[in-house]
């Protein structure tokens, strides 16, 4: 086998405010890449699947570091957090248990050293493992602009497989989550080819939560990813699920729904059958953990 060329050459430079993101990608368009922990980046740029003359480093604005938690409103979380502080992080541990348990199944700890938040969303990989997390979560993304600011809920961000909503100029600042409903328990589980940190065949998380209102006396949200051009809620299966009284049969009937919506196609790490039938065997497993939780809690 031929070896790579390894990284073409580029010139590094530090972002010192947002005028400058701004004023650059309007001087030099596509020739500036942004920049966060770059394990994304620089795979993409070797493989030439990217190429940048200049690569324009955020993680030295202002709040990009930063993770801020507050009970009325949430936590926000800032684009350049690692994976490694968040899985570490007690308000993230103690609220938000499901964005933890997601970081700590990417790559392996020194990836996550370097790996952000940020640069898994706005890379928009189907495979990201922050994605089903961070959409049971209902996340919604801090835009920043030369018109201002805006947020967008991360369902409308991912538009396909390495695209996003971003306008021209804009980068993404933070992440924010509002707090989840109260006695919420959630589960991440992530199926790759090896244990030693592989990108997912299929990740499944399950938020569930109590709630007198409905039949079922819990609601579950339930966000998937590596089986559609983007990550996904599947709200016709959380529907089915809140609608009557829960039982084995009636998971394992929410779960093949989920399996019949998915719509993997075959790739390096596995069959789409496979990744069909695996759809499945996880969601039953997240309901069915999440579920005996609610009840002996
Ligand atoms: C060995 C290895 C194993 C991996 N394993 C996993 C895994 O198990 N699960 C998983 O989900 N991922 C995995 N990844 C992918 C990667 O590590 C993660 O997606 C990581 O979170 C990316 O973050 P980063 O900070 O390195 O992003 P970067 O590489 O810096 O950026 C990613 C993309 O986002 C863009 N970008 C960065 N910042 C911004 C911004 N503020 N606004 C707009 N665009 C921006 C960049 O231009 C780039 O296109 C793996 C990668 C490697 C090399």
């Amino acid at each position: 086998m031929l070896a790579r060329p390894g990284l073409p050459d580029f010139e590094y430079m530090k972002a010192e405010s947002a005028q400058d993101v701004f004023h650059l990608l309007k001087e030099k368009g596509n020739e500036v890449k942004l920049l966060l922990g770059g394990t994304d980046l620089f795979v993409q740029m070797r493989d030439r699947n990217e190429s940048a003359g200049i690569l324009l480093d955020l993680k030295y604005l202002p709040g990009m570091k930063d993770i801020s938690y507050d009970k009325k409103t949430g936590i926000n979380i800032g684009a350049a957090v690692t994976l490694n502080q968040i899985s570490a992080h007690p308000d993230v541990k103690k609220h938000f248990q499901i964005l933890s348990q997601a970081a700590n199944t990417v790559g392996n700890y020194q990836l996550r050293n370097r790996a952000t938040l940020g640069g898994n969303i706005c890379n928009a990989s189907p495979s990201a493992d922050m994605a089903p997390a961070a959409l049971v979560l209902e996340g919604e993304v801090s835009l920043s602009g030369p018109d201002g600011e805006r947020m967008l809920a991360l369902d409308q961000f991912w538009v396909g497989p390495g695209k996003t909503a971003l306008k021209e100029c804009e980068f993404l600042t933070a992440v924010h989550f509002p707090n989840p409903p109260s006695g919420a328990v959630g589960r991440y589980l992530k199926l790759g080819r090896s244990k030693m940190g592989d990108l997912a065949i299929v990740g499944v998380a399950v938020l569930g939560y109590p709630d007198p209102e409905v039949p079922a006396g819990i609601r579950f949200r339930i966000g998937i990813n590596s089986t559609a051009p983007t990550a996904y809620r599947v709200p016709q299966v959380e529907e089915l699920l809140a609608q009557a009284p829960l039982n084995d049969e009636l998971l394992r009937q929410a779960s093949e729904e989920a399996m019949k919506i998915s719509a993997p196609i075959e790739d390096v790490r596995a069959t789409a059958l496979y990744q069909k039938k695996m759809v499945n065997n996880l969601t039953f497993k997240g309901l069915k953990e999440v579920w005996s939780q609610l009840i002996n809690s």
